[in-house]
């Protein structure tokens, strides 16, 4: 007559799992905030593009009134980067610009390209195949009156920087279209000037 004892009996240890798992949840609430890291991000980005992808998560976000950014920046910066203005092709200084090291946001110093993804794209604007990181920068569609385009911002401050087009080299095919005005270039010496530590030869 027990054939049946090991579906009668699972009511027991059903009920005792059901206990196991209420007493976790209680545990789970217990979990600790994890620890604010307040090692200096802002060193960090000076830095260039040495920072750690945790640094990029939290990274805080730059908001200033409109009153503090025309106070930052250059009436051209302000045009740009906070009226999404876009400078004359061939004017600006890193459309032809060749030295090694990170373009930064003129508005936050978020580091945004690198000059190993800038590439010659004969349009009079600075082009990069790709930013630093993807997290440093965001994209928004910008609707135009007869097309749609896709704006470029600073994740950081919200700047606009540029467009992305999706007619550029491998290996992403994509085509950052920036404003030099937008961006201001730290090179690999004045890089290694900001971090002693890492400035002893190879
Ligand atoms: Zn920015």
């Amino acid at each position: 007559m027990d054939f049946v004892g090991g579906i009668r009996r699972a009511g027991v240890p059903v009920g005792l799992a059901l206990g196991v798992a209420v007493l976790g949840w209680a545990g789970l609430r217990l979990r600790a905030d994890a620890q604010d890291s307040t090692a200096s991000a802002a060193a960090a980005l000076a830095a260039g593009g040495g920072a750690e992808e945790a640094q990029v998560d939290k990274l805080d976000k730059v908001e200033l009134t409109d009153a503090q950014w025309r106070e930052r920046l250059t009436p051209q910066q302000y045009r740009i980067l906070r009226g999404k203005g876009t400078e004359p092709a061939f004017s600006g200084k890193y459309y032809d610009h060749k030295e090694e090291g990170t373009y930064v946001c003129a508005g936050c110093a978020n580091p945004l390209f690198s000059s190993e993804t800038k590439f010659r794209s004969g349009t009079g604007w600075p082009s990069f195949y790709a930013p630093v990181d993807p997290k440093r920068v965001r994209t928004q569609p910008d609707k135009g009156l007869f097309t749609t385009r896709t704006e470029v911002l600073c994740a950081r401050c919200g700047g606009h920087l540029g467009h992305v087009f999706e007619d550029g080299p491998q290996p992403t095919g994509l085509r950052y279209c920036i404003n030099s005005v937008a961006l201001k270039f730290v090179g690999e010496d004045e890089a290694s000037a900001a971090r002693p530590e890492d400035a002893q030869p190879e």
